[in-house]
């Protein structure tokens, strides 16, 4: 992001900040300061409705959310750079592209000019000389105008090339920057971003969503034993299954080396209890085998925890409740799936 106020009204800005984040009981750190910057600059737009919405639910605004909202919408934009330069060259050619129409349609209005006044010129009483004289103006008008379209062809076909060469460097970044490569799951930082924004999502609507962490069993031994590359071979197995049993708003991702993070949008604990363990099932059911020696290696087996998200509360703390539900389904002798019990809510009692 490049800030561009003037002094004064940086000055007004950063003072609007401090005092805020005073206020608030922020820590005085440059994230905290940026974000609050950036937010009564009015810059970023996705800032100032994320910050509107915690302020009109009443919510305290804790140093964890301002992290969480500064690693959304501030420091990820900057990795997304290269995205970006893509697609401020996208905006110049179409600006240039732009700008050769108009001339084209200006000199067209001035050829449509040239063609009425020789209409007018023309009479049966003309000499001979005359009528050439006006022949050769219309002609040299029309040669002008094939040149003008021929320029504005030769650089739409140009620009064309330029924009698909640049739209699938976007995607191929898009895409890279958020796929993990061994298993084509979403990654860690798209997890990141994805349960954000959810989450958000889910307090705006006042829709459940859930999270359901997965660790595949004794995964040490299964490599240990076979090697690294069955290892790989098993963690691919395991996210074909993932992709398979989940649908719709569903995102499966590699949250780590051998544990997976399903989001559920719209899904409550319950819900998240029954595509855990269908996901679990799904690959109890699944022989390894080894591809380069077509033996068979047994079975894997899943344990998981679920964690329906209670709003306010901060994406680790709701990880945490994921993760502690997790460890319960291995302590109690693994391929299963436990639930982290969800608070009951306060009843009003006049
Ligand atoms: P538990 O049932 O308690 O989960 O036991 P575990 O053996 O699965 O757990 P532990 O955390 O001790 O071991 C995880 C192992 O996962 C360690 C490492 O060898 C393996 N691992 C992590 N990432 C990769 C990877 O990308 N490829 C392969 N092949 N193995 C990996
Ligand atoms: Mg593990
Ligand atoms: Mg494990």
């Amino acid at each position: 992001m490049s800030y561009s106020d003037t002094i004064e009204r940086a000055n007004e800005f950063a003072s609007d900040a401090i005092e805020r984040m005073h206020k608030e009981g922020l820590a005085p750190t440059p994230e905290n300061y940026e974000l609050w910057y950036v937010y009564y600059a009015g810059l970023n737009p996705e800032v100032t409705r994320a910050i509107d919405i915690l302020v009109a639910n009443s919510q305290k605004i804790t140093d964890i959310q301002c992290q969480e909202l500064h690693a959304r919408y501030l420091s990820d934009n900057r990795e997304n750079e290269r995205v970006r330069k893509a697609g401020s060259e996208i905006q110049a050619t179409i600006k240039e592209v732009s700008s050769i129409v108009e001339d084209v349609k200006q000199a067209t209005s001035e050829y449509n000019v040239t063609l009425s006044d020789v209409k007018n010129q023309l009479s049966d009483d003309m000499d001979p000389e005359s009528i050439v004289k006006v022949v050769d103006d219309v002609l040299s008008s029309t040669q002008g105008m094939v040149a003008q379209n021929e320029r504005l062809g030769a650089e739409l076909k140009k620009s064309a090339t330029v924009m698909q060469h640049l739209q699938r460097e976007l995607d191929t970044a898009r895409k890279e920057a958020l796929t993990d490569g061994l298993t084509s799951l979403a990654n860690r930082k798209s997890f990141d971003t994805e349960i954000r924004r959810i989450a958000t999502e889910a307090v705006e609507t006042g829709t459940d969503f859930s999270l359901v962490m997965l660790d595949i069993d004794h995964f040490k031994s299964f490599n240990d034993n076979y090697g690294h590359q069955v290892g790989d071979q098993v963690l691919r197995l395991v996210a074909r299954a993932l992709i398979d049993g989940v649908k719709g708003k569903d995102v499966a991702a590699r949250y780590g080396g051998e544990e997976f993070a399903i989001i559920l949008p719209e899904t409550s604990l319950q819900g998240g209890l029954k595509v855990g363990d269908s996901l679990r099932k799904a690959v109890a059911g699944k022989d390894v085998i080894n591809k380069s020696t077509g033996d068979k290696l047994g079975r894997i087996t899943l344990s998981g925890g679920v964690a329906q998200y209670i709003p306010g509360e901060s994406i680790e703390d709701l990880i945490g409740r994921a993760d502690s539900a997790l460890y319960e389904a291995k302590n109690k002798g693994r391929n299963q799936i436990c639930g982290s019990a969800q608070p009951t809510r306060k009843r009003f009692s006049p």
